[in-house]
């Protein structure tokens, strides 16, 4: 008696314990076991059959592990300045901000992320402890990132005096922070999630 037909064996996902054939039918192969005559999945996987040797696996889904890809953008958080023109970067997401499986490391160098930096520091556009967003330059860790794309810069921030989260002014390129008053220069991006509303430089009739 089959249980189920070739066609629907083949490519199945299965969970461990399912019984697949009959040992009439097939020669257990790997990641199975036999049971009172029925050919089970030893293991959660994909069930493989070999038409030749008539024999029946199942193969463990190989968990590929994703890397950030070049020209992609990647979320990341400063944490470290080693130079003064050198930010190391922790990525942990891709641009739709789906986690990666653990960390990559990041490098961000000021010419990427200005075209004529001068005498500037990268403490000018990012301190560590930011969320940044950049863009992927190169395709192995440790990789190198750009924030000159208009989407890429600093998407949340710190208050360095007090530490709570600092705020976007719209029409101001500073980042404030609402607990202490301190203002903060940044490379910000767009995509910078905290807002605050236009502060009112004067008093109605002054
Ligand atoms: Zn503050």
């Amino acid at each position: 008696m089959a249980l189920r037909s070739i066609e629907e064996l083949a490519g199945r996902r299965v969970f461990p314990g399912e019984p697949l054939c009959t040992v009439e039918e097939f020669i257990p192969g790997d990641g199975v076991y036999v049971d009172d005559g029925l050919i089970r999945a030893a293991r959660f996987g994909r069930v493989e059959v070999d038409m030749a040797s008539r024999r029946i696996s199942v193969k463990p889904f190989s968990a590929k592990p994703r890397l950030p890809r070049r020209g992609s953008a990647v979320y990341g958080i400063v944490y470290a300045v080693p130079r003064e023109e050198l930010a190391l970067v922790r990525i942990f997401a891709d641009e739709r901000m789906v986690p990666y499986n653990g960390f990559f490391s990041g490098a961000l160098h000021i010419v990427q992320v200005a075209d004529s930096p001068g005498e500037r520091s990268i403490y000018d556009y990012v301190k560590p402890g930011d969320y940044i967003r950049a863009t992927v330059m190169s395709s192995t860790p440790p990789f190198m990132l750009s924030m000159k794309k208009s989407q890429d810069g600093v998407v949340l921030a710190y208050c360095s005096v007090c530490g709570a989260p600092l705020y976007r002014v719209p029409g101001s390129p500073r980042l404030v922070c609402l607990h202490c008053g301190n203002e903060e220069d940044r490379r910000v991006s767009p995509l910078y999630i905290l807002t605050a509303r236009r502060k009112r430089r004067h008093n109605a009739g002054a």
